[in-house]
């Protein structure tokens, strides 16, 4: 409801994101001025549009601020490092992401509350989950942010409609977009897990857990930590709440007070009870979580305590997570063929997170490789070694991941493959399919980024699945 006019913000980056800020910006009587080191077509026809709505556009040089600015409002891709970005804090600016400019544009009333979570690997499916048990509990909620609708589209039709739409939003934050958060108040939050990821972004690893931890910052009701994470309880420590708030803890053993936890295959809550000292709430047994591997009870267990804090009863829980179907290339079960399991967890793309699906089959040819994003794989490696019965490696890094196999598993067999086209996914899964006997799991975790040969994970996870099919119509 504020006012804009006269209000002078430079957009960094003429991607989605950042037109649809511009858009939103000019909408509200805002003077914009939107700034993009591009200037190919895709980037000059948002220009036009941009600026028959008011907007000036810079488009080919974007390291200098614009004069008169009195705010920048930067894309996701831009790192805290670009010269535009730096030259605004030194003068003073504030610089706001997407997320925080969301924020800011809520309507002063009648605004949805925003139950939100970050963390290194899990967030989509968490979300997802939360949503699920929120709308199985009769609340009106959505999934926003990375995933499902962005938030500027919601928190704008909030603004337009004058009327709420939504009782609360399930809210997928990164950490690229908290760097540049500030007066973020979530209703309550989650940090999942913390484990190395876009390290090259952030600068360092403390850098990155900090971001994270600006989730927490003025939290009303609860601030939910994984307890096998003890960055995460951390991170819950150092923030300032609002009074009242509590920390709230997840486990996958029994849970402690004030926490959700596992007991006899059922999940418990023992926050969020009437009689704190000896009551735990069932919520679903284990076997209700899809897919069924133990990171995947940790990510319903904190969606659980996310909608328990909202006031989701028990039973809808349960029914949430029945309900709750994953979304593609996260431990999808592609087929089995001549006894052999495939699986596509293409999502997988950093070692925090092939950990955890490797962790949840016994016998198992991995297919791995990629962009490392300059991860290690020692740790990942020697985790698994066990359980391997064959490696299948490709894309531009998977010489690290060969030389970790050399020092963790030297008896493993390993099979590369250079070809980088996306038509190498048939070599590779045909190698896979040799290295494996009946009983055993094909697993494409790769632990690195895809677009050294694919456009994307979902292109890799595809591709995948296109082979393993050929495989399974192939004649004899
Ligand atoms: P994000 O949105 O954070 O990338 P997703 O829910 O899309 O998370 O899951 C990405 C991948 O991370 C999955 O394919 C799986 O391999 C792995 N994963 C999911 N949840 C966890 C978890 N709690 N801990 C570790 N790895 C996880």
């Amino acid at each position: 409801d504020a006012d804009w006019s006269g209000v002078h913000v430079v957009v960094a980056g003429i991607g989605v994101s950042g037109f649809a800020a511009a858009d939103a910006l000019l909408g509200l009587g805002a003077t914009v001025t939107v700034v993009d080191g591009k200037a190919d077509d895709v980037a000059r026809e948002r220009a036009g549009v941009l600026e028959a709505l008011g907007a000036t556009v810079r488009l080919g040089e974007a390291d200098t601020l614009p004069a008169g600015a009195h705010v920048v409002v930067t894309s996701p891709g831009w790192k805290p490092s670009s010269p535009l970005l730096v030259a605004a804090q030194a003068a003073g600016l504030e610089v706001w992401g997407e997320v925080e400019l969301a924020w800011r544009l809520r309507p002063t009333t009648g605004a949805a509350p925003w139950l939100a979570i970050t963390g290194t690997n899990g967030k989509t499916t968490t979300v997802r989950m939360l949503t699920s048990m929120l709308n199985a509990g009769g609340f009106r909620a959505v999934a926003a942010g990375n995933v499902g609708t962005p938030l500027l589209e919601v928190v704008m039709a909030e603004q337009t409609a004058g009327q709420q739409r939504y009782d609360v939003l399930a809210v997928e934050l990164s950490s690229f977009q908290l760097h540049w958060s500030s007066s973020l108040r979530c209703h309550s939050a989650v940090v999942l897990n913390v484990a190395p990821d876009h390290v090259d972004w952030h600068g360092d690893l403390d850098e990155y857990a900090r971001a994270k931890g600006k989730i927490y910052t003025g939290v009303q009701v609860a601030c939910v930590y994984n307890v096998a994470d003890p960055v995460t309880e951390r991170l819950v420590e150092d923030a300032e709440v609002a009074e009242g708030a509590r920390a709230i803890g997840f486990t996958l053993g029994a849970p402690g007070l004030s926490m959700l936890g596992v007991v006899d295959d059922l999940l418990v809550d023992r926050a969020f009870t009437d009689d704190r000292r000896t009551a735990a709430l069932e919520l679903a047994n284990v076997a209700d979580v899809v897919p069924n591997a133990p990171h995947n009870v940790a990510n319903a267990l904190a969606a659980a305590a996310l909608a328990r804090a909202f006031g989701v009863e028990p039973a809808a829980i349960r029914e949430g997570l029945r309900s709750f179907r994953p979304d593609a290339h996260r431990i999808a079960d592609v087929a089995t063929v001549d006894g052999v399991r495939y699986v596509d967890d293409s999502k997988a793309t950093n070692p925090h997170a092939a950990a955890a699906s490797l962790g949840s089959y016994d016998r198992i040819v991995w297919i791995a490789g990629g962009l490392a994003k300059g991860a290690t794989f020692d740790e990942l490696v020697a985790g698994a070694a066990a359980r391997l019965r064959g490696v299948v490696l490709m894309g531009a890094d998977r010489g690290e991941i060969a030389a970790a196999l050399a020092r963790h598993a030297p008896d493993v067999p390993v099979h590369e493959v250079a070809a980088t086209d996306t038509g190498a996914m048939a070599a590779v899964v045909a190698a896979a399919a040799s290295l494996a006997e009946a009983g055993d799991t094909v697993l494409l975790a790769p632990a690195c980024a895809s677009m050294d040969m694919f456009a994307n994970y979902g292109e890799r996870g595809d591709r995948f699945a296109a082979a393993v099919l050929e495989l399974a119509d192939r004649p004899g």
